[in-house]
């Protein structure tokens, strides 16, 4: 099946066409009523009713004619996925009919029934009193399902009514205006040509795709996205013939849908390429604000799967569905800019740019190397737990990569003298005695977690399937932070070049430990990080710790990102998340064993009694059959005691009341751990049970088969 004709349906025509963006309110808003609305999406003016009065009705005219009946306040509760409560347009008249109305009012807040969502203490369910209102920068979208049916999607902020952030959109938003303030101070100083600074962000999202009808027979992936038992095949990603292969003409065929959906909903999707694991992709849109990247990277995450469906396909979304083959993750790649377009973290042409750049270099250097904890926090899911360190993703040290080039300019200006560079470009020692950088600093390092690329970091530790939220709030904050403590020193100052260079040297030595352009993957990193003193914090449960405490607390309130009880009730719902994903991991773990590995290696047990006995009727000398039989009871009796074990040490955690920390550490500690035995005696009996008795799909059928 494929739908997509581009010869019929040129890009360029779709492109958007599902997206209340810029172009169209432009076309389709009065004059003034645009420019006022471009106002207040850049914060500069709060929203009037009439404004709001206006577009509401302009949106509804739109969606309408593209065949919308319903509308959605969408928003992103905590659970990591997004929310929506349908309404239909239709309002009827005394004469039995009805005409289509949207308001001012309902584009601007909407009243979902929170009780449902998770809270963390911050508001007893019978309270239930949230709201969403409308965020004004990231442009409304329709949805279209396959049957027809389409509905608008507003973007929204979930507040309690006594103002506590309930989504991720809220301290998302939070942290750009703290980052857009800071930045604004330093760039006042620096005389800079500027009235905000934003961050920008490109998230590059990989997936495996699995054909559904192995997945229907998969429960463990069904409930958890990941395969909880599974030995590997003889051939796994070791040939390396998968990466940036030709694509199948399966999983082709559902990019080219995928591609037409995204760019219909204004997605600019760019890259996609087979990724390191069999059937394994990427997929890279080009980049936007954190925000809105934020909700579109929701929005794609929500396209793949859709699509995928279409195609009798299922896109897996866990870091680590496979055992034994890569997982996934996601590349956070994030910068800030102008709003007069200039990219604060490109080296420029000369050296007032170059000093500039420098500036901000070393302030994210110092905020990685002072936040690095929260930023591992949040990279934090019991997927990604399977992958950090497990040389495919990098540790769970955090670590920044300049490139050799870079590091040694800011070694030397560091030690305060002149950069001579080698003889690749010229040096232009200008007042602020900050050299001209050469031009392609970028040289890659796939290991590192924070890698600098040429005008933008890398953050490459993120899970696949979390929202990029958390990680930007961090990014944003910890920057923010620093940025503040150079403008206060800065602004304090009489010589404004002196003071730079000060800040320069000093904040580049005291963390450049944090910087390590080697390989990260290596035994020695880790050896060479822990004694310069660096974080290396291997599990969730424990990276999750670092959110409530005093110096995160400090952080996030400085900036009023979040607050202590909001902090507090992240905390406790992240916990709880941890302990319920391996609760079901757990479960399903159990009744897979027990209900299908067993009676498979009794069949097999019987089968094998009934040949020996054959053998024995015809005085066989032989006993390979016998050796086999004992092989399988012998691995089906310890199978069995282990699954005995985990029910108790599972039942053990579940008992675990009024304290979310202690229960999911004894869901890593205890319960994974048994997991992890009980997986190991069931993928060694899959190796010896036939293939036709094996009862569910193995990993050839989910890796190779497409
Ligand atoms: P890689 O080599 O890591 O696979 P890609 O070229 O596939 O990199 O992806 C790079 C990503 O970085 C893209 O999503 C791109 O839009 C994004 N990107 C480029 N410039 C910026 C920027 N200034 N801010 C944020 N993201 C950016
Ligand atoms: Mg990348």
């Amino acid at each position: 099946m494929n739908k997509t004709d581009f010869k019929k349906t040129p890009v360029n025509e779709i492109y958007g066409i599902n997206s209340f963006g810029d172009a169209v309110m432009r076309e389709r808003l009065p004059k003034s009523v645009y420019k006022e609305l471009k106002l207040v999406q850049e914060g500069n003016k709060g929203l009037s009713p009439d404004i709001a009065e206006v577009v509401a009705n302009a949106m509804k005219d739109w969606a309408l004619e593209r065949g919308a009946t319903h509308y959605t306040h969408w928003f992103q509760p905590l659970t990591g996925l997004t929310a929506e409560k349908h309404d239909s347009f239709i309002s009827p008249t005394s004469d039995g009919r009805v005409i289509m109305e949207f308001s001012g009012k309902e584009l601007i807040q909407g009243e979902p029934d929170a009780s449902s969502f998770p809270s963390g203490g911050l508001r007893a369910t019978f309270e239930a009193r949230g709201y969403t209102a409308w965020d004004t920068a990231s442009p409304a979208f329709l949805k279209e399902d396959n049957s027809g049916g389409v509905t608008l999607c507003i973007p929204t902020a979930f507040i309690s009514y006594t103002g506590e952030a309930l989504d991720m959109k809220v301290p998302l938003l939070r942290s750009m205006d703290a980052i857009n303030k800071q930045a604004m101070r330093i760039l006042t100083l620096l005389e800079m040509d500027a009235d905000r600074v934003t961050t920008s962000v490109g998230p590059e999202q990989e997936y495996f795709l699995i054909d559904k009808d192995f997945y229907d027979k998969r429960p463990d992936l069904m409930l958890t996205g990941r395969t909880v038992i599974g030995s590997k095949p003889s051939k796994g990603q070791e040939m390396d013939d998968h990466y940036f292969g030709a694509i199948k003409e399966r999983a082709s065929a559902f990019m080219s849908e995928l591609n037409m959906e995204l760019w219909k909903l204004g997605i600019a999707a760019k890259t996609q390429h087979n990724e390191v694991a069999p059937n394994q992709f990427e997929i890279a849109p080009i980049f936007d604000t954190t925000n809105v990247a934020t909700d579109r990277n929701q929005l794609l995450m929500e396209t793949l799967k859709k699509v995928a469906a279409r195609h009798n396909l299922v896109a897996l979304l866990h870091e680590k569905p496979f055992a034994g083959v890569n997982g996934s993750g996601k590349h956070n790649n994030w910068s800030m800019s102008t709003d007069k377009g200039v990219n604060l973290l490109e080296p420029g042409d000369d050296p007032t740019d170059n000093a500039n750049f420098i500036l901000f270099l070393v302030a994210i250097i110092k905020a990685v190397d002072k936040f690095a904890p929260l930023l591992r926090m949040s990279a934090a899911n019991s997927g990604n737990d399977h992958r950090l360190g497990a040389n495919e993703a990098p540790p769970a040290i955090i670590s920044v990569f300049l490139g050799d080039q870079l590091t040694d300019i800011l070694d030397t200006l560091a030690n305060g003298e002149k950069y001579q560079s080698e003889g690749k470009e010229s040096i232009e020692l200008g007042v602020s005695t900050i050299p001209k950088l050469p031009k392609d600093l970028t040289d890659r390092n796939r290991t590192s977690p924070f890698a600098f690329t040429g005008n933008k970091f890398e953050f490459r530790m993120v899970p696949s399937s979390m929202s990029i939220a958390n990680p930007n709030i961090i990014i944003n904050a910890a920057v923010a932070d620093v940025l503040s403590e150079f403008a206060d020193e800065m602004e304090k100052s009489n010589n404004l070049n002196k003071s730079m260079k000060e800040i320069i040297a000093r904040t580049y030595n005291e963390h450049k430990r944090v910087i390590y352009n080697g390989n990260n993957y290596s035994d020695v990193w880790i050896k060479e990080a822990s004694k310069r003193g660096l974080a290396n914090i291997t599990n969730t449960v424990d990276a999750l710790t670092e959110f409530p405490k005093d110096y995160s607390v400090d952080l996030f309130e400085r900036h009023n990102i979040l607050t202590r009880q909001e902090i507090e009730s992240r905390h406790e719902i992240q916990l709880e998340s941890y302990s319920q994903q391996i609760n079901i991991e757990a479960e399903i773990m159990i009744e897979l064993t027990k209900k299908q590995v067993l009676p498979a290696a009794g069949k097999f047990i019987r089968d094998l009694a009934e040949t020996i006995s054959g053998l024995k009727q015809g005085n066989s000398p032989f006993s390979s059959f016998e050796n086999i039989l004992s092989e399988t009871a012998l691995n089906s009796e310890i199978l069995y005691k282990r699954i005995v074990l985990l029910q108790e040490t599972l039942t053990k955690a579940q008992n675990i009341e009024n304290s979310p920390l202690k229960q999911a550490k004894e869901y890593r500690e205890n319960v994974f751990t048994k997991m992890e035995n009980l997986r190991e005696v069931s993928d060694t009996l899959e190796t010896m049970i036939p293939c036709e008795l094996w009862p569910i799909p193995t990993y050839l059928d989910l890796l190779f088969r497409l």
